[in-house]
């Protein structure tokens, strides 16, 4: 998607501090980082939302959790734990249009909404 921030960064044509890569899926470093750890996990196919995901997409998501595990193991959150969320649309405050999981953990995280 030509106006979609996070195809930008998937291409390149906006930087990013990367975690993690292959061909379905890439993981880089939050700007504004919420906790100690905070790594964003993306689809390279643009997906707008979980508002928007099929069955098709079975295979994509348990990758797309497959990669969450392995980057909180690698940061040492396996058994400290770590929160794992997506945004979807306005009142959840989706910022941005791409389908993509927050991994975050570091700290005793508060649940405020
Ligand atoms: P949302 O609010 O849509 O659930 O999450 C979007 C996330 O993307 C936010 O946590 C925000 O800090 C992050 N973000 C926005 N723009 C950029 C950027 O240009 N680079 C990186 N690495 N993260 C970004
Ligand atoms: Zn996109």
């Amino acid at each position: 998607m030509n106006d979609c921030l996070f195809c930008k960064i998937i291409s390149g044509d906006i930087p990013s501090n990367k975690a993690y890569e292959d061909e379905k899926v890439l993981a880089f470093y939050d700007i504004a980082p919420q906790a100690p750890v905070h790594i964003l996990i993306i689809p390279k196919e643009h997906i707008g939302s979980a508002q928007e995901l099929s069955t098709d997409n079975n295979e994509l998501l348990g990758h797309m959790f497959a990669i969450a595990r392995k980057l909180a193991s690698e940061k040492g959150l396996d058994c400290s734990g770590y929160r794992l969320v997506t945004n979807v649309g306005d009142d959840a405050g989706q910022s941005v249009k791409h389908l993509h999981l927050h991994l975050i953990g570091g700290k005793t995280l508060k649940w405020d909404n």
